[in-house]
């Protein structure tokens, strides 16, 4: 690698990308296009068209002076963050490319990486939430968020409440009243409001521009964010920023990633809303790996055709589904009854995703009795890889949220949540025939 040329005059190579083009002839490019190559000049990495991984764990300054402004942009001592690379629990190059790639998908200023998703959830919601604080969340959440707020938060003097997705505006308004009372009492203040859409696993749809304006009638919309998790339609079917959301949050282990091979988190947003969160993560690590980075970005580069095609095998085995005898009901968004739910629906999504819920005559003997009989479909937690998965979420991912609850959340004994992938189509539904047979 080292070149027998004077030191004195080797220029110093450039340590950020050259400018790239975003734009030709007037058009913004589609994510689609800039998941090639966005954020990655092939010239600092001898001419590799891909990306090394980058396995160090800190970086060297060109200057003591450099290595000194480096910390006081890490500390906040000087505003703008880090010039450059310091420290691999910080940032690395892998992970600054995909940070790069993944704000694009939303439109968003800024991303962080995190190690997984929920790693993403936990360091945002520490981030903003002191005790005698509030947080004000949808329901149900992903069993993990739920119980970091109602379990952990609670041991440091942060409450929650509640509401049911679908929630119009009326009751949203009731909900931060009770929200901005119960943090006066506490004397602390309204610090987030938290959602998930669609819901898991119902599919159940939060009216976020409605929250959005209830928060900005009743909070200050510069200090309280919305933040989302975005995991179940993002980032091809819902951008959730568009319609009023501050923050978005991604478990990457599901469709992004969308092999089923890794474990991964993040978040994206303005940069006033991720350079409090950048520092938390500084302190408390949880980025992602270089590797798993690495493995991401090759993932952004399909994203799009797998949720495509994932997306059309959906419609097409809920077709088939919809018509079968022993299908009792769909929770698949596609075929909303509820006429509030197609409203939010249509102003927000842009697809009805391939995770569905499906009600099975017989309750769990019946569903048990379907899943070991698949042929195709996997036997699984986790969702949007290329595969499909089936999963029983009343026995497995809910079978700690207490049974009242279950029953209020419309997770009944009958439901089996599917997932589904790239296959064929034709031989998903041929899998899916023959095991209600066998019901
Ligand atoms: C899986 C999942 C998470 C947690 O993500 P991990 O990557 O497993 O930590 C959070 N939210 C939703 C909606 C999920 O499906």
């Amino acid at each position: 690698m080292t070149d027998a040329v004077d030191a004195e005059t080797t220029p110093t190579p450039r340590r950020k990308p050259k400018p790239e083009v975003t734009t030709l002839n007037g058009r913004t490019m589609k994510p689609s296009t800039l998941m090639m190559g966005h954020g990655y000049d092939p010239t600092l990495s001898e001419g590799s068209l891909k990306p090394p991984i980058f396995l160090t764990s800190t970086f060297a300054f060109e200057s003591a002076a450099a290595g000194k402004r480096h910390f006081e942009g890490i500390t906040g001592q000087r505003p703008g963050g880090a010039e450059g690379l310091v420290y691999s629990r910080f940032n690395g190059p892998n992970q600054e490319i995909l940070e790069d790639r993944l704000a694009i998908w939303d439109g968003a200023e800024d991303a962080l990486c995190f190690s997984s998703g929920m790693t993403a959830i936990c360091v945002l919601m520490m981030t903003y939430c002191s005790a005698g604080d509030v947080i004000v969340h949808s329901g149900p959440l992903y069993a993990a968020s739920e119980g970091f707020v109602a379990k952990v938060l609670s041991r440091f003097g942060v409450t929650y409440v509640d509401f049911p997705a679908g929630a119009t505006r009326d009751e949203l308004d009731a909900v931060l009243a009770k929200a901005k009372a119960q943090a006066a009492e506490s004397g602390g203040k309204v610090a987030m409001i938290y959602l998930e859409s669609p819901g898991n696993p119902t599919n159940a749809l939060v009216d976020v521009e409605a929250v959005r304006d209830a928060r900005d009638a009743a909070l200050d919309p510069e200090t309280t964010p919305i933040a989302i998790d975005n995991t179940f339609l993002g980032p091809l079917w819902q951008r959730p920023l568009d319609n009023g959301a501050d923050i978005v949050a991604y478990s990457l282990t599901k469709y992004v990633g969308g092999h089923s091979d890794l474990v991964a988190g993040s978040i994206a947003g303005d940069k006033k809303w991720m350079d409090p969160v950048r520092m938390l993560r500084n302190t408390m690590g949880g980025i992602a790996d270089p590797n798993t980075a690495w493995m991401l970005l090759r993932s952004l580069e399909t994203v799009e055709l797998r949720m495509q095609r994932a997306g059309e095998n959906a419609a097409k085995v809920c077709e088939f589904l919809r018509n079968h005898p022993k299908v009792t009901g769909l929770g698949y968004l596609g075929f909303i009854e509820d006429a509030r739910q197609q409203d939010i629906y249509d102003r927000h999504c842009s697809g009805a995703g391939s995770t569905f819920s499906v009600f099975i005559e017989g309750g769990e003997e019946a569903c048990f009795r379907f899943l070991d009989a698949l042929r195709v479909a996997k036997l699984a937690v986790s969702l949007g890889g290329t595969e499909t998965l089936a999963s029983h979420p009343a026995s497995m991912t809910h079978l700690s949220v207490p049974h009242g609850r279950r029953q209020e959340l419309g997770i009944t004994d009958s439901l089996v949540r599917i997932s589904i992938g790239i296959e064929d189509a034709d031989d998903l539904i041929a899998d899916f025939e023959q095991a209600l047979a066998k019901v």
